[in-house]
Parts: C-alpha cells; sequence; structure tokens
C-alpha cells in the first residue's frame, strides 16, 4: 500500500473543495482533492448556471467546473479521481485518509467538502431527464419555467417553498404527495393554500418521467396509493423535493453531525476534531447555492491556512513515504 504524504488533503471537488483547494495550494500548501465519483459534486449535472457572479452570458456546471478546477491546478492542487472509503481522524494529525483505490493519504490538515446529495425518486425517466425537465434544485432551474405546467414532488418544506418561488416562473405548479397530510410547517401550509397558482393531488406517487423527441420531458406517470388508479398527465418540469442525504457516513463515530447527518461546525468551520474543518453542503441544510458552497470552501481553507501557520515550526517535512503493508 502507497502512502502519500501531503499538507492538505480536500475531501469533495463540488464548488466547496474546489474554492479551498485553489486558496490551500496557492497559499503554497501542497494540496490534494480527493474529487469523489463526480469531479464537481451536485453542480456538474447541473445544464445551465445563470445565478453565479462573473457569467453575464451565464455558463454551464460543467464549464464551471472545469474552470474551478484548472484555477486550483494552475496553483499546484493534484487531483485523485477516486472516492475515500475510511478516513483515520481520532489519532490526530497528521490524519489518514484512505481512498477506494487502496492509496493512503497522510495530511496535517482535511477539509471535508463531501456534499449531500437530493434524494432520487429512482424511477424510469428520472436520471433520463436532469437538466431537461426534471430538476432537484428552483433555484436553479425555476427560471426555465417561465409559463410552463410544474410539478413539484414531496410534503415537506423543501417542496413546499420552493413550490412558492416556482410560481414565480411557472403558469402551474401541482405538487404531488404520497400521503394526504403535509409534513411542511404550518406557516409554509398557510402561503402555499393561498397561492392560486397552487395545486394538491394528494395519496399519490410519480411513477414514471416520459420525455419527447426534442429530449426533455413532456409528462409523468402517476399513481394513486388508495385506488390504484394510474393516469398521465401533460407536464413540462418535475421537481423533486423529498429531502436530502449528507454523504457524512465515511466519518461515522469520528465526526461530530447532527441526528441527520449533517457535520457540526463552529463559526471558523471547525469540526470536532482539531485540524478538520468542513465546508459546503456537508453541513449546509439552508442555502445549499454553488456560490454560498465556495464561499464556504474560502472560509475553510483561511482557518486551515492559519491553523497550519501556527504550526509551522512543528510540520514535517514532506516527502513521499513508501509503505508496506498497513
Ligand atoms: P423532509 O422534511 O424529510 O420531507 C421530505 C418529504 O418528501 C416528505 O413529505 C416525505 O413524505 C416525502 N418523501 C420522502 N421520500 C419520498 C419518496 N420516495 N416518494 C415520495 N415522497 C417522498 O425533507 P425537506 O423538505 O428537504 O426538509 C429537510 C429539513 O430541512 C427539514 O428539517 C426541514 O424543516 C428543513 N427545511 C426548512 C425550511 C424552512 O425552514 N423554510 C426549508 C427547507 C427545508 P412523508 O411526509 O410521507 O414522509
Amino acid at each position: 500500500m502507497k502512502v502519500n504524504r501531503t499538507r492538505v488533503v480536500v475531501i469533495g471537488s463540488g464548488p466547496a473543495g474546489l474554492t479551498a483547494a485553489l486558496y490551500t495550494s496557492r497559499a503554497q500548501l501542497e494540496t490534494v482533492v480527493i474529487t469523489g465519483p463526480q469531479l464537481g459534486g451536485q453542480i456538474a449535472t447541473t445544464h445551465e448556471v445563470e445565478n453565479f457572479p462573473g457569467f453575464p452570458e451565464g455558463t454551464t456546471g460543467p464549464d464551471l467546473v472545469e474552470a474551478m478546477r484548472a484555477q486550483a491546478e494552475k496553483f499546484g492542487t493534484q487531483y485523485v479521481y477516486d472516492s475515500v472509503t475510511n478516513v483515520d481522524f481520532e489519532h490526530g494529525t497528521p490524519f489518514r485518509v484512505e481512498t477506494g483505490s487502496g492509496e493512503v493519504y497522510v495530511a496535517d490538515a482535511v477539509i471535508v467538502t463531501i456534499g449531500a446529495n437530493p434524494r432520487k425518486l429512482n424511477i424510469p425517466g428520472e436520471a433520463e431527464y436532469v437538466g431537461h425537465g426534471v430538476s432537484y434544485c428552483a433555484t436553479c432551474d425555476g427560471f426555465f419555467f417561465r409559463g410552463k405546467d410544474i410539478v413539484v414532488v414531496g410534503g415537506g418544506d423543501s417542496a413546499l417553498q420552493e413550490a412558492l418561488f416556482l410560481t414565480k416562473f411557472g403558469r402551474s405548479v401541482r405538487i404531488i404527495h404520497r400521503r394526504d397530510e403535509l409534513r411542511a410547517s404550518v406557516a409554509l401550509q398557510t402561503r402555499v393554500f393561498a397561492n392560486e397558482k397552487i395545486s394538491f393531488t394528494w395519496d399519490t406517487v410519480v411513477e414514471e418521467v416520459k420525455g419527447g423527441p426534442n429530449g426533455s420531458v413532456t409528462g409523468i406517470v402517476q399513481r394513486n396509493v388508495k385506488t390504484g388508479e394510474i393516469t398521465e398527465h401533460p407536464v413540462d418540469g418535475v421537481f423533486i423535493f423529498i429531502g436530502y442525504d449528507p454523504n457524512s457516513g465515511v466519518f461515522n463515530g469520528q465526526l461530530a453531525t447532527d441526528a441527520a447527518g449533517y457535520v457540526i461546525i463552529d463559526p471558523l468551520y471547525r469540526t470536532n476534531i482539531e485540524g478538520v474543518v468542513a465546508a459546503g453542503e456537508i453541513h449546509d441544510q439552508t442555502f445549499r447555492q454553488a456560490i454560498t458552497a465556495a464561499g464556504d470552501g474560502c472560509a475553510a481553507a483561511l482557518t486551515t491556512i492559519d491553523w497550519l501557520q501556527d504550526r509551522e515550526d512543528e510540520l514535517e517535512p514532506l516527502e513521499a513515504i513508501a509503505e508496506a503493508g498497513d
């Protein structure tokens, strides 16, 4: 087993991770980004990005990711296209991070930006039409549905809040919920019930997303769970808000999380382990934007840079250490 010694390991490569790497590598700290299964994270699968400052004509998710990747690389960031399968934070710095292919990275500081994923319905057509009518982000994609018919799936705060936002754009917004009672707060329910553009379909699940020859969503197949009735409906957009899952499982028992699995940080982005900070959606359940994640990554990196600077005299010189077995 090869052991790679570096100063900073960034776990995750979304806007938080790539921004953190830009800052640490530009501060002359040897930085390795372990990208995870998808370089760029969620934004990499967003077709158009119109709300990231600096792009008056808009950009695409993949273009934004490539620009961020290249910018951090320019200052020396190295990329490992693999996922983290194991970490040892408990024994303090230097920390040990292991990837799926068995490589080990030993770093003086770790920046955790591993993100969260919107839950999927896992129905036919869902993955196929992501970015072409299926979306998990109203702020990102709502603008493309001006004058269109939209369905929102879910009955929690996210579904209702995003449905309200989508009424700014859509001709109609129909919320499809699997029960006849909402999980969302009463305050949100009151606002949603008062909105004339929003209607509800209760006790119903979406079973399939249909698309047309132009590659975009044209309709859904839904099933009433009480009567079993299956019907097909024309729609232009399917927004799915059935919760999020933070990717914190690999840190179980080491990083402190809340009950939902989000990593707990202090105002300086420090976790319960000294030398390990966290940024982006692994802690943020509220904003979930590329720009807020990037800002988080910057702040977490600045904390890391300061922390390493304070320990400069104690840090051992870096050299690749080949280690057999382990
Ligand atoms: P959530 O509260 O877990 O709600 C998920 C909703 O999706 C539930 O209504 C659930 O149905 C439904 N659902 C789950 N799996 C499903 C499936 N496979 N098929 C169909 N429906 C499914 O998630 P969230 O709305 O994203 O909220 C997450 C947290 O963030 C909550 O604590 C929430 O309060 C908070 N939040 C707060 C605000 C705010 O304060 N304004 C805004 C957004 C989120 P059931 O009800 O039947 O389980």
